[in-house]
């Protein structure tokens, strides 16, 4: 369990109703630059019926109206808006198959000040992927969305497994394309990297049907199997060979302590496995969603169950549900807004944009229970969940895409000011008074 210090997250505690959510590994939140369950298969075809969706402030036909815009037509100075903010899953939201969706350049846009209230929303990225490091990652993303994305504002699946770096010495590092998921550990920290490829490098009969290409022979290392011990074993990103990999992967849970040279005869004296995320099936370009790493995982856990004559395999997920993650999140936003716009209190709420709801909604809703701040589900329509079935976890708006759902967020924002008598041009108007006094 976290220690959740991040602001909004410090009444998160153990929940044994949920104890999937709550029961991971220990990670420390680490400095703001360092940073990037099965779902249920019953879902309904019927009808999305409203009281599915606890929405509370803008009905649903205001969602079809234009917005009530409380700023005069000429062009009003762009401000940073203090009192909420942003968070997005990436996959299904911004991107599918590598491409921006159609979309979501319209949406930067929005948040970064080309709205009718003229104000600009600071924002974070809370995604599940990886397989690359997270400076990487963002200029990819800075690329695809035309903006820049800054790494002191990107989470990514494994980011959190940077703090355990320091509590294990030799680690197996699983998945990703080539030597990246290897440089990416090294990165972290991890001293001593082995991948399937050393593996099978070193004992070429461990894999039957998996050869390396010459590439990945050249750049895999051979082992000492009487020396290497592997402490700990890391699922970093999906894997491109689901059998080879799995095939290793147990040989080291069927070890004593992780020797390789081994095999345990009570088949529980393997190392500890983590997975970087456990999302079950992701949207790419393909018409229906495809599976990942969640998928793997369950794939790994009946199989141990198999091979060892029934005994159960306990492994650890990061990511989106997870409460740790959110915390994680909590903590990057706080440290992103004083960061890069000077802004020192916490927000009052942040919302938070996915296309998934057994990682997604779920993770935010379970977070706002136990958050001081509002953590508020927006479900899109453009990835892993279809319109026109029930989410098995309920956000509290749905919306067509992420530029809809932005444009709502800003618009029940402009309301709840509206409420209080305020607006965000009265907002504008004190910013360019203090410029004129200075
Ligand atoms: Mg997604």
């Amino acid at each position: 369990m976290a220690t959740a210090d991040g602001l909004g997250a410090q009444k998160i505690h153990e929940n044994t109703d949920r104890p999937d959510l709550y029961g991971g590994p220990n990670v420390v939140i680490p400095p703001v630059y360092l940073m990037a369950s099965l779902p249920d298969r019953n879902l309904s075809s019927a009808k999305m019926s409203n009281q599915h969706i606890e929405e509370e402030v803008v009905s649903s036909a205001s969602e079809e109206e234009s917005p009530q815009v409380d700023t005069p037509s000429s062009t009003p100075p762009i401000v940073t808006s203090d009192d909420f903010a942003l968070a997005f899953d990436i996959d299904g939201v911004f991107i599918k198959g590598g491409e921006p969706i159609p979309e979501a350049l319209e949406a930067m846009k929005y948040i970064n000040g080309g709205n009718p209230y003229g104000i600009k929303v600071p924002y974070i990225f809370l995604t599940n992927g990886g397989g690359k490091s997270e400076e990487e990652r963002c200029g990819d993303l800075s690329r695809q969305l035309e903006c820049d994305v800054d790494p002191g504002q990107f989470i990514c699946g494994h980011t959190p497994m940077r703090e355990m770096a320091e509590h294990y010495g030799t680690v197996l590092v699983v998945g990703g394309e080539g030597e990246k998921c290897r440089i990416v550990a090294e990165g972290y920290g991890f001293k001593d990297v082995i991948t399937p490829g050393d593996i099978i490098k070193t004992k070429q009969d461990a894999t039957p049907f998996r050869k390396l290409t010459d590439e990945e022979y050249k750049n895999s290392r051979t082992l000492d199997l009487e020396k290497a011990r592997i402490e700990a074993i890391f699922v970093f990103a999906d894997s491109r060979d689901w059998a080879g990999d799995q095939q290793i992967i147990l040989d080291v849970l069927m070890t004593k302590e992780g020797k390789l040279n081994t095999r345990s005869e009570t088949f529980d004296e393997g190392p500890p496995v983590y997975f970087s995320h456990n999302d079950v099936l992701w949207a790419t370009s393909h018409e229906h969603s495809r599976i990942g790493m969640g998928a793997l995982r369950a794939s790994l856990e009946a199989l141990y169950k198999a091979v060892t004559g029934g005994k159960e395999l306990k492994t650890v997920a990061f990511g989106k549900p997870q409460m740790t993650t959110f915390a994680f999140a909590t903590k990057l936003l706080q440290e992103w807004r004083s960061k890069s716009c000077g802004i020192n209190k916490p927000p009052a709420t942040v919302y938070f944009f996915g296309d998934t709801p057994e990682s997604d909604v779920r993770g935010t809703n379970e977070f706002n229970k136990s958050s001081e701040i509002e953590w508020y589900s927006v479900l899109v329509a453009t990835g892993v969940w279809q319109e026109g079935t029930i989410p098995k976890y309920p956000p509290r708006k749905i919306c067509k895409n992420i530029y809809e759902a932005v444009k709502f967020a800003i618009d029940r924002e402009a309301q709840k000011l509206r409420g209080r008598g305020g607006s965000f041009s009265m907002f504008s108007d004190d910013v360019k008074q203090v410029q004129l006094k200075k």
